[in-house]
């Protein structure tokens, strides 16, 4: 019988967390070990020092034997040579410098194996990759494969792949990397629940776009939930039950019900304008990070794509995608979308976007690190690639190119000299793309907030990446749910920094879009309206109910509403204020 008896809990298991993506679903529980698990640092008794060392060569014995089998598997499959490789991997499961360091390290420090053997491996494997020797640098690959592979079976979890997915499930993991999010298959993967995350993590927006219900930060679901429970996620209210009784199964489904005749009729919105009553039309358009993302931009009624996440492009695969592979996908959005246009961001590599095959090292803090424009500046050649392909595909639709996080004028000068001379090698080759492309700048970090009347002058228009932007000027990392309590996208300060950016583009006659998570929350339709935003780009399944808002108030009353808040002193002022006229303003009116 499972632990979460009925005689235990009558009502199965309740957990909260922070609800990311809206729906409710039922299903079953699928265990997903990322191959990048973290592992913990935990200290051990004197008296465990000799079980953790048997426990480690136990380990290694058993990798060795996965690794045999598998050697013994591919060549019969595809002939010895290609099962030579693993001849490396059982190296290093036999490297007694390794294994003795380990050993000696546990007795000395007192700690538990795994976090002793993973920094060892990562030691060794850090000297090679910086290795001038490319042979060196690729066995720093091995030896990291073969330390997952052993933790995997010291840690006792089972390698699962998700695009191995074959039967509806709910994933539940310890946490997901945008990396693996890509991976689910929609049809397959209807939901899912990690223990840590945030609202603004690259995990959770994949799952707005996937439009899949989604929970993170409910700290040990991973431990709770087992293969095969049945498990209710509520990504509404951020509320996971595992092993519900009959009950609260009947509640849900009556909910989820309730969710889906909402979305149906905020659906019919599709065909009208975002239009205040008043007259003012606010561009609505949708973000979206795979080409499969783009039907439901389509079906929510998008005026456009206002943010392509290029980077996703490089995310899980063993190579770099090449100038006419990206050229092919980025002009199939821009015509599918015509006569809309797509603003293509350039990639925003780093941050919690890895790419293994550039060999990003892993940073202390990767959000304020080597990302975005920083990334590309330095990797020209692959930035080159990217704006050929953006270019060419400029020749197919209303295309504009946008750089993210921009962080000094410097930075925009310098990545519109390469697109420059990319376009004079596009017109030696004699290749058509649009020659007044329109070049954008997202604003993310506070420092290009504050120069932004600097920018603007040579910038064709601004895009506000508020997710960056509120994790940078409140200082806490948008994925760390320690700190998920200060992101408050209603704090003033934030609140002005948007108002400085929205005035600073106008003044130089330039559009002023915002793209980040906050574009699409409800709570904040009316400032954004009110403050003077051209443009909303946000998840596709958000479009219509902020479509609903703005056609329920005038401009003038919602300026009247965003100047007054602006004024505030706290970010809880600001939500009643701002709930306050929501209520008022959208429950009672509407044009439609
Ligand atoms: C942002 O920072 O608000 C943004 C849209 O970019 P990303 O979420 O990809 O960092
Ligand atoms: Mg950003």
């Amino acid at each position: 019988m499972n632990q979460h008896s009925k005689k235990n809990e009558p009502e199965g298991l309740r957990l909260t967390g922070i609800g990311v993506s809206p729906g409710i679903i039922t299903g079953t529980v699928y265990q997903f070990a990322s191959e990048n698990f973290s592992i913990k640092k935990d200290k051990i008794d004197d008296d465990e020092v000799e079980n953790e060392i048997s426990r480690f060569y136990k380990g290694l014995k058993k990798t060795t034997e996965e690794i045999r089998e598998l050697q013994r598997e591919i060549g019969d499959e595809v002939g010895e040579e290609h099962a030579y490789i693993f001849e490396a991997h059982l190296l290093v499961l036999e490297d007694e410098f390794l294994i003795e360091k380990t050993i000696n390290r546990v007795r000395k420090e007192r700690l538990n194996v795994e976090y002793i053997f993973s920094e060892a491996v990562e030691d060794f494997a850090k000297v090679l990759s910086k290795s001038s020797d490319s042979y060196l640098r690729g066995r720093a690959e091995d030896i990291r494969d073969v330390k997952k592979r052993l933790l995997r079976n010291l840690v006792g979890k089972q390698k699962r792949s998700l695009s191995d997915i074959d039967t509806e499930v709910i994933v539940v993991a310890h946490d997901l990397s945008p990396a693996d999010t890509i991976m689910m298959h929609k049809e397959k993967v209807v939901g899912f629940v990690t223990d840590i995350g945030s609202r603004t993590s690259h995990t959770a927006i994949m799952a707005r776009s996937l439009e899949i219900p989604a929970v993170v930060a409910l700290k040990d679901v991973s431990k709770k939930a087992r293969h095969g429970d049945r498990i209710i996620v509520d990504g509404i209210e951020g509320i996971v039950y595992i092993n519900p009784d009959s009950a609260i199964l009947r509640e849900y489904e009556e909910k989820r019900i309730r969710f889906e005749v909402n979305e149906r009729e905020l659906r019919d919105l599709r065909r009208l304008p975002a239009q205040t009553l008043d007259g003012h039309v606010v561009n609505l358009m949708a973000n979206m990070e795979l080409a499969d993302e783009l039907p439901s931009a389509l079906t929510h009624g998008a005026d456009g794509i206002g943010l392509y996440r290029t980077e996703f492009f490089y995310l899980d695969r063993e190579d770099l995608p090449a100038e006419d592979e990206q050229y092919e996908a980025y002009s199939q959005v821009a015509r599918k979308i015509a006569p809309h246009p797509v603003i293509i961001r350039t990639m925003d590599i780093g941050g919690d976007k890895f790419v293994s095959q550039l060999e990003i090292s892993q940073e202390l803090n990767p959000f304020m690190g080597w990302r975005g424009i920083r990334f590309s500046l330095e990797q020209h050649k692959v930035f080159e690639i990217q704006l050929r392909a953006i270019l060419r595909a400029s020749n197919e639709g209303a295309v504009s190119v946008m750089f993210p996080m921009v962080s000094n004028l410097n930075e925009l000068r310098q990545a519109k000299e390469i697109l420059g001379k990319v376009k004079i090698d596009l017109r030696k080759e004699g290749r058509n793309f649009n020659e007044n492309i329109e070049v954008g700048v997202m604003i993310e970090t506070p420092s290009a907030a504050m120069i932004a009347e600097v920018l603007a002058k040579e910038a064709d228009f601004f895009s506000i990446g508020t997710n960056d932007l509120i994790q940078y000027s409140i200082a806490i990392d948008r994925v760390n749910e320690k700190v998920a309590y200060l992101y408050r996208p209603s704090h003033p300060g934030v609140l002005k920094l948007i108002e400085k950016i929205v005035n600073a583009g106008h003044n130089e006659n330039i559009r002023v879009d915002i793209c980040g998570e906050m574009a699409g929350d409800s709570l904040f339709a009316i400032f954004l309206v009110g403050i003077g935003l051209d443009g909303l780009s946000m998840s596709p399944a958000a479009i219509p109910a902020i479509k609903k808002i703005i056609r329920s108030i005038t401009q003038r009353r919602a300026r009247e509403i965003a100047l007054d808040v602006v004024k505030l002193s706290t970010a809880d002022e600001v939500d009643k204020v701002l709930m306050e006229a929501h209520e008022n303003n959208c429950l009672h009116k509407t044009s439609s």
